[in-house]
């Protein structure tokens, strides 16, 4: 049995293109663009648009409490400078 062998993914086709992230095959209409190759044609991210929005809410999830983290922090230190 060999663990790290990959479950065999649906080859990319003109159409479709198999996520990296769900590893589902779906319609290119479901990826967004990637810039192009130097052959001109589009490129389209490993992503498919469903799996980039949850990550991109995530991030923005991570960053937000990243912020909060630092303005609860500027805060305690600005209440701190005014005790003195
Ligand atoms: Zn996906």
């Amino acid at each position: 049995m060999d663990l790290f062998k990959q479950p065999e993914l649906p080859p990319d086709t003109e159409t479709h293109r198999t996520c990296g992230e769900c590893r589902i095959s779906k319609p290119l209409t479901e990826f967004y663009h990637d810039g192009k190759n130097s052959d001109g044609t589009a490129k389209y991210r490993r992503d498919c648009k469903e799996c980039y929005n949850i990550k991109r809410k995530q991030n923005a999830l991570i960053k937000k409490r990243k912020k909060q983290d630092e303005d609860r922090k500027l805060q305690a230190r600005a209440r701190g400078r005014r005790k003195r």
